[in-house]
């Protein structure tokens, strides 16, 4: 039996507008791109609520893939809904709107086979649910966490708790800044170390990622894609990526990590490659592997040997 991979976030209606085109109440949200991604790697169990308006053909398909539902609960009332603008760079955007819906009310109850979890993603939700899930697991080997600024702003003292009991905080370069109060990257990490976290991963989109411990700090770039359609939930696609990959192979080295980190930068690129979850539906193994491949080309070189003096 494959290792248990437990993700809780939002389960989201998306209205997204880029320079390239607009969505309306796509199927989106932290926990179905983090799934889309992570299951093209090892199955994925989902934890989340719905409300009756959900479309339950976009979960079906993420079922047919080999994702876990039985931790989705459908509630009477309407589903989570995000609605955000990109600049004409697609470099930042701007919330419109975040409506909570049936998520306000919902208490996370894992089936009894989720609690054997050895590796948790905490996704982008609010943090008390985040530590809701994180209580009813019995030993993980691995948890990571991420978080946005509407939840910095308004839970920031149940977030400061829940960097008590993880092992990764994964979030984008504007989080970090905002969570620790500074505007230097490298010390927002150590920032984050400092309160609880034994590593941090900072997503910095076109710019790559950081894994950041202690001790060292390891650069993935991003994929040097001419198209770029949609940012939306790469940051996502980048976490299912990265813990997927961790537990396929069961290995939380240091060297697995800095690999994991790859596998979430690949994912993340095929994220933006089309709107919404529909770039990463049809990408298999062999397309992850093949971009794998082209990162270490990307970023390999001989050392000179000691020419020019
Ligand atoms: P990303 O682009 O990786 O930051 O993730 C975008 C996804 O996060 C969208 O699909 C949204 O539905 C979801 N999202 C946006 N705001 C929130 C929030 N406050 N809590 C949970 N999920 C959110």
């Amino acid at each position: 039996m494959s290792v248990g991979l437990l993700v809780v976030g939002s389960i989201a209606l998306d209205s997204v507008a880029t320079p390239f085109g607009v969505t309306a109440d796509a199927p989106g949200g932290s926990a179905v791109f983090f799934s889309a991604a992570g299951t093209i790697l090892h199955p994925v169990q989902i934890v989340g609520v719905i409300g009756s308006d959900y479309p339950l053909g976009a979960l079906k398909a993420l079922e047919a893939r080999g994702v876990d539902l039985s931790g989705v609960e459908r509630a009477a009332g309407e589903s989570f809904r995000w609605k955000a603008k990109y600049s004409y760079d697609l470099s930042s955007r701007e919330t419109l709107d975040t409506r909570l819906g049936v998520f306000a009310q919902f208490r996370p109850k894992l089936p009894e086979k989720f609690r054997d979890a050895r590796y948790v993603f905490l996704g982008n939700i609010d943090p008390e649910l985040q530590l809701g899930v994180l209580d009813q697991v019995k030993q993980p080997a691995l948890v990571a966490c991420d978080t946005m600024n509407y939840w910095i702003h308004s839970k920031r003292d149940l977030l400061l708790e829940l960097l008590r009991h993880i092992d990764i905080l994964m979030v984008n370069d504007a989080e970090a800044r905002e969570l620790s109060g500074d505007w230097n990257i490298y010390r927002a990490a150590h920032w984050v170390l400092e309160h609880g976290p034994r590593m941090t991963v900072i997503k910095q989109g076109e710019h790559g990622a950081l894994l950041v411990n202690h001790d060292t700090t390891f650069k993935v770039p991003a994929y040097p894609l001419q198209e770029v359609f949609d940012p939306t939930g790469a940051g996502d696609a980048f976490a299912g990526g990265f813990m997927a990959y961790l537990a396929s192979t069961d290995d939380v080295s240091l060297a697995n990590l800095r690999r994991a980190m790859v596998y979430g930068a690949a994912m993340g690129s095929f994220a933006v490659e089309a709107f919404g979850v529909e770039g990463l539906a049809g990408v298999t193994l062999d397309d992850v592997r093949a971009r794998v491949r082209a990162f270490k080309q990307l970023v390999h070189f001989d050392l000179d040997e000691g020419k020019p003096a």
